[in-house]
């Protein structure tokens, strides 16, 4: 046994960048070498992407935040639909 710390040479395997497996991919998105256990795998149309653990985040925020957006502007629009049904029917009732 000579030292404790194991060498890893620059012709080595590509490590993660979240951690120090060693690489399964790039992601799909930043292109970021990632291994299996930091990236989710996105079931594409034709193709399964990997993802990475960073870039997942940001796309689950994006969509929830979308989601929010679309649910205000449909309730906007309920809201509103709901205030002419309610002055129709006060005026018709008048
Ligand atoms: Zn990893
Ligand atoms: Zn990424």
């Amino acid at each position: 046994m000579s030292g404790g710390l194991q060498r890893v040479g620059d012709d080595g395997p590509e490590r993660c960048a979240f951690c120090s497996n060693e690489a399964a991919g790039p992601c799909a998105s930043c292109r970021r070498s990632v291994c299996g256990n930091c990236c989710t795998l996105t079931e594409g149309s034709m193709k399964t992407w990997a993802i990475c653990l960073e870039c997942d985040r940001k796309k689950g925020r994006s969509l929830r935040s979308a989601w929010l957006g679309f649910g205000g502007f449909f309730l906007a629009i309920l809201a509103a639909l709901a205030a002419a049904v309610g002055l129709l029917g006060w005026l018709s009732s008048r």
